[in-house]
């Protein structure tokens, strides 16, 4: 398998990191040969192509793919992306990523993620509809509620995964609302799965905060993405934590403003005008200035490769909550590491939607369904116990933050592989 770097836009291979990663963690944990064998490369992946007829009447060819990673641990889980620039390594980084976050959080599942290279946002709703049922018609023998899990990431939402779950029951003809996560409420989804990764990150960041002593409390946050989770995770804290949110961004720039910002205002304008740029009362500032700020958190909740060796130094936050997948480069995770800034790593501090989303397959095998309260209760119970792992790693091996969430989601894994007898 060859791993390139992206020639054309210069972007860091995700999947390259993740070797860098795993041969690191190999090294901490002494793994064995077979165990580094098996977790540096995925179990299975699929490659598809999906005929779509367009309004116009034309046919489309859209790419797309699903990457199982890694089923020691149970039945794969783990998002579709819908993006233009997606890529086969992206998804197996992510659905590395998956198989890590998966084991933290201690769920009976293993890793996967899903991907199909389209601009949803240049596509009408029938479009989308028929992609969405397409994808399902060329991987529908591949998933299953005991197989591979579905479910939302960037640019698919709850309606995404209705059709989805739809055309995999007409398909295997019975209703069968486990194969797929992050479903509109009516029709399977759990309460508070759409902020549940946002929630997540919030019940980490009070860990954190607690742990470096800083007063939540007129925090100030800086938010780069803004969509579901950056904007849930801007309007949470500044609701439950009373954190100041100074700054937050899109694709298209981002928004300053000292005295601070009232998230749910600032959704709405970006809803209605297409980004958060021009928001009234606020100063406009690029996304490569927002990471330089001075602000005590610093959340980038959008795609991977943003926190680069090149914008690492400047960075003044006491705390990262990686609200995305794979915001920091291994470069500059040492420089922000020797810089003595408290991490909450990726897969430790977005891992709310996928262990909600675990909560949403159990309501559905009983087919009974909790209260918002129940859920979000049993969410903190898990990314505590999470977060008091990885520390308390961090603390015994000397580690950043980082490393010990990888150490423990790594050993978890290895011990299962053994018991199967694989390595
Ligand atoms: N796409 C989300 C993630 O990256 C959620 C995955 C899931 O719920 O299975 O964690």
């Amino acid at each position: 398998m060859s791993i390139q770097n992206n020639v054309k836009t210069g972007i860091r291979n995700p999947f390259e990191i993740v070797q860098k990663q795993c041969e690191e963690c190999a090294g901490l944990l002494n793994l064995s040969p077979d165990v580094y064998e098996l977790i540096r490369f995925p179990m299975r992946e699929l490659h598809v192509s999906i005929p779509v007829r367009m309004d116009d009447g034309m046919i489309k060819v859209f790419k797309g793919f699903r990457v199982q990673y890694n089923d020691a641990l149970g039945p794969t889980k783990g998002g579709i992306r819908f993006h233009p620039e997606e890529t086969i390594d992206t998804v197996r980084a992510l659905a590395a990523w998956m198989t890590w976050k998966c084991s933290l959080l201690n769920l009976p599942l293993g890793g996967a993620k899903g991907g199909v290279v389209c601009n949803p946002r240049e596509m009408s709703l029938g479009e989308l509809e028929r992609l969405s049922r397409g994808y399902v018609e060329q991987v529908w023998q591949f998933i299953g509620p005991d197989r591979d899990i579905p479910a939302p990431d960037v640019y698919t939402t709850p309606q995404v995964m209705a059709w989805m779950m739809d055309e995999y029951s007409r398909r295997v003809g019975k209703n069968q609302f486990g194969v797929i996560t992050g479903k509109p409420l009516l029709l399977g989804g759990a309460a508070g799965r759409n902020i549940a990764t946002a929630r997540g990150g919030i019940y980490v960041i009070e860990e954190a905060a607690a742990e470096i002593g800083l007063n939540l409390n007129n925090a100030t946050m800086v938010v780069q993405g803004y969509g579901n989770v950056g904007y849930h995770a801007a309007a949470l804290a500044h609701e439950l934590l009373g954190c100041k949110i100074i700054a937050v961004s899109d694709r298209k720039g981002g928004i300053y403003r000292k005295k601070g910002l009232d998230p749910r205002l600032v959704y709405e304008y970006k809803q209605t005008h297409g980004s958060v740029v021009g928001f009234p009362d606020t100063e406009p500032i690029t996304n490569g200035e927002l990471f330089e700020l001075e602000a005590d958190i610093l959340c980038p909740s959008a795609l991977e490769n943003v926190i680069t060796a090149e914008n690492a130094a400047k960075i003044k936050a006491r705390l990262i909550a990686e609200l995305a997948n794979g915001p920091t480069t291994p470069e500059a995770d040492e420089i922000l590491s020797e810089k003595g800034i408290h991490i909450l790593p990726d897969i430790l501090c977005n891992a709310g939607g996928v262990t909600v989303s675990y909560f949403e397959m159990v309501q559905n095998f009983n087919m009974y369904y909790w209260d918002e309260a129940e859920v979000f209760e049993r969410l903190q119970r898990k990314m505590t116990a999470a977060y008091r792992a990885v520390l308390q790693t961090a603390q015994k091996y000397k580690v950043n933050m980082r490393k010990a969430a990888y150490m423990v989601a790594l050993n978890r894994l290895a011990e299962a592989m053994k018991l199967r007898g694989w390595a």
